[in-house]
């Protein structure tokens, strides 16, 4: 599974990093971005799917 934000939808509510901390986190200008080069540990696929899901601007594709 692989993860990211798009950037061009993302408003940075920050929700998909605080739900999700494993699979993303803030960048410097504190929008939200996959971890990892965007690939989700196997372990992590349900967190990461939670993050996608707490995002109010459906911000978060996978792959
Ligand atoms: S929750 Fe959505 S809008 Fe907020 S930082 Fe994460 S991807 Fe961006």
């Amino acid at each position: 599974m692989n993860v990211r934000v798009d950037r061009d939808v993302c408003t940075g509510h920050g929700m998909c990093f605080v739900t999700a901390p494993e699979v993303f986190e803030d960048d410097e200008d504190g929008y939200g971005r996959a971890r990892n080069n965007g690939v989700v540990d196997p372990g992590h696929e349900d967190e990461a799917r939670s993050g996608a899901a707490s995002c109010p601007e459906r911000a978060v594709v996978f792959s």
